[in-house]
């Protein structure tokens, strides 16, 4: 079941060049297949301990978290007016995006958002592998520059963790581990925090942190729930997610092609590896076989084994490998971002037809998605004829129809609104109320009557328009229809 493991790119060249090699790696090369990097062969995970990375890659991953981490903890206090900047709150569904409100009437616009979104994923990865998992993913940025760098500070570099998970339980074992532990959860208990305030405001979570327990069981145990999920994510299932939970990595194999760029080992230029010997000169291979990409791989994978669905792109083993090249003087590069295209046939991306399919239905998508949110006005009006009601006669020879209207306010101010006849002579009357007042980010229902000459009625249904106006200003004009009798009146 394992021989899947591997994504089946042609960049497991080391394994299909056996010639190239001596018969041992040819071996090794193969029995990789067999087993998953984190499991044993009793099917009991393997701790991965990766050693620290260091390099202009994972220094320029630790800028870019730290842009992210300022904007993952500052944008729910932003407020525009007076109101946030961001919330997805799902349980009343109501979503603001950059001060905007999404009304579930609006879901349109984010089902299309959702579908641009995949369709944009699946072309990104078809073009840049899984760039996104190094560089943005949040469990890679929260793993590898939160958590595991509080490990290597408590713990140490990755010989003394190993040597800290055998030891015995004595005084320093205990304090470690504590220290590890009460840290890993204060940061839970704080993402869980932050999360929150992107569902629910960070005024509500305010409420929640503030006011007495018994008052927000509900959010409190939100906050428990939340910060357990996130510790036991961080703590113990780490990698795990992203090699056997998540989906997107395991669309890898259908989505990557040999044109893909990915976090690639130059098998052409590697092969046949072999230790370095200073006093020798080199007539193998520049691969000295000294295993640092393995022993800093967060997801314990040998990347010259080829691409696999367990490599996250996080370009630790770039710097390892770049960093030993530089100190037996080869050229760096060994192992970069690169297509199997470029290593093997030495060819240049290219635009493949593929690419040129999904960016196709990519515009499409990115047009409509854009007239939508263009188009979008800040009111929402249905105007329906109320169910099982035909037409009444009305004095003077008149005749009414009755409808139910939904008006809602998608702004921060409140609306004050008026119906008028827009291309019929006759009257509209509101039932029970005087005035359309739409609150702020509300809705008003209610039920109007439209009158008219049974003179002007010549068909059992004549279509109708009716007139929306806020503040002497028409700002809508919504079509419904009249009945009328069968026969002329
Ligand atoms: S193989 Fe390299 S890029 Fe892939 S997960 Fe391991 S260290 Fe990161
Ligand atoms: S770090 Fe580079 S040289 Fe060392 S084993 Fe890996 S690929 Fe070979």
């Amino acid at each position: 079941m394992w021989k899947e493991k591997q994504l089946h790119l042609p960049l497991q060249r080391t394994a299909q060049k056996p010639t190239k090699m001596n018969d041992n790696n040819a071996q090794l090369n193969e029995s990789f297949r067999d087993k998953v990097a984190t499991v044993d062969e009793k099917g009991k995970r393997i701790w991965v301990y990766p050693q620290k990375p260091q390099g202009k890659f994972y220094n320029a991953r630790t800028w870019l978290s730290i842009v992210y981490f300022i904007l993952f903890f500052t944008l729910p206090f932003i407020k525009v007016n007076g109101h946030p900047l961001f919330l997805i709150n799902v349980i009343e569904r109501r979503f603001i995006l950059f001060g905007q409100i999404f009304w579930p009437q609006d879901f349109f616009i984010f089902g299309l958002g959702m579908v641009l979104f995949v369709v944009f994923v699946a072309l990104f990865t078809v073009v840049f592998g899984r760039l996104f998992c190094g560089w943005i993913c949040p469990q890679t940025i929260f793993m590898e520059m939160v958590f595991r760098k509080i490990e290597y500070f408590i713990e140490g570099n990755a010989a003394e963790q190993k040597i800290l998970a055998k030891a015995q339980w004595n005084t320093d074992k205990i304090f470690k581990k504590s220290a590890k532990w009460i840290s890993f959860w204060a940061l839970s208990f704080l993402i869980s925090n932050t999360f929150l305030a992107y569902v629910i405001g960070i005024d509500e979570l305010r409420k929640v942190v503030v006011d007495p327990l018994n008052k927000h069981v509900g959010g409190f145990a939100a906050i428990l729930i939340f910060t357990t999920v996130f510790f036991f994510v961080f703590a113990w299932m780490r990698e795990q997610v992203c090699t056997t939970i998540c989906p997107y990595g395991r669309l890898q194999g259908v989505l990557l092609d040999r044109n893909s760029i990915v976090v690639a080992y130059d098998h052409e230029r590697g092969e046949q590896r072999g230790k370095f010997n200073k006093k020798e000169t080199r007539t193998i291979g520049d691969c000295i076989d000294c295993h640092q990409c393995v022993k800093v791989c967060p997801t314990g994978i040998d990347i010259r084994n080829g691409t696999q669905l367990e490599c996250i792109n996080c370009t630790a083993c770039i710097d390892a490998c770049n960093k030993m090249m530089e100190a037996v003087n080869l050229p760096t590069g060994l192992i970069r971002y690169a297509s199997e295209a470029n290593i093997s046939d030495k060819k240049k991306t290219t635009f493949t037809g593929r690419m040129k399919a999904y960016s196709a239905v990519m515009a499409v998508l990115l047009i409509a998605e854009s007239f939508l949110l263009v188009s979008r006005t800040d009111v929402g009006i249905t105007i329906l004829r109320t169910p099982g009601q035909l037409y009444q006669k009305q004095p003077n020879h008149q005749l009414s129809n009755l409808y139910n209207y939904k008006l809602l306010n998608k702004t921060y101010q409140e609306m004050n609104l008026h119906f008028e006849p827009e291309n019929f002579k006759g009257r509209i009357e509101l039932v029970g109320e005087k005035n359309l007042k739409v609150p702020k980010g509300g809705d008003l229902t209610g039920s109007l009557f439209v009158y008219m000459d049974s003179t002007d009625i010549r068909h059992t249904e004549t279509d109708i328009k009716i007139g929306v106006w806020q503040d002497g200003k028409k700002i809508k004009i919504v079509n419904t229809s009249f009945l009328g009798p069968f026969t002329e009146y």
